[in-house]
């Protein structure tokens, strides 16, 4: 049986949780995920990492790339940034 205090850490470090979402969903609204085309080899990396399904693979004049497709859907996390291995995204201010 858990102790009281097991109980109030618990309860702390679950506030803390929450607090820590909200402050990131806060700071990040006006962010959104931004693709330097030229420098997108199409991998793909990215595509499977988001999972709210923001970017899709293109093949237009420019060739095989990502494109931010849905952009409203983009909660700025940057799960994707780190996939990629070409510099080609980075986060900006929402316009
Ligand atoms: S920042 Fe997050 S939500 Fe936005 S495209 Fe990247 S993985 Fe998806
Ligand atoms: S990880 Fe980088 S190079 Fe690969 S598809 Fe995404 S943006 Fe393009």
């Amino acid at each position: 049986m858990m102790s009281v205090a097991a109980y109030v850490g618990v309860g702390a470090m679950l506030l803390l949780w929450i607090a820590g979402n909200l402050y990131r969903r806060e700071k990040n609204k006006n962010r959104v995920i931004y693709v330097a085309v030229d420098r997108c080899i199409g991998c793909r990396r990215c595509v499977k990492r988001c999972s709210r399904h923001v970017l899709e693979m293109v093949n237009d004049e420019a060739g095989a790339h990502v494109e931010v497709k849905y952009p409203g859907k983009c909660t700025a996390c940057g799960d994707c940034l780190g996939k990629c291995k070409f510099n080609a995204l980075k986060m900006v201010d929402r316009v």
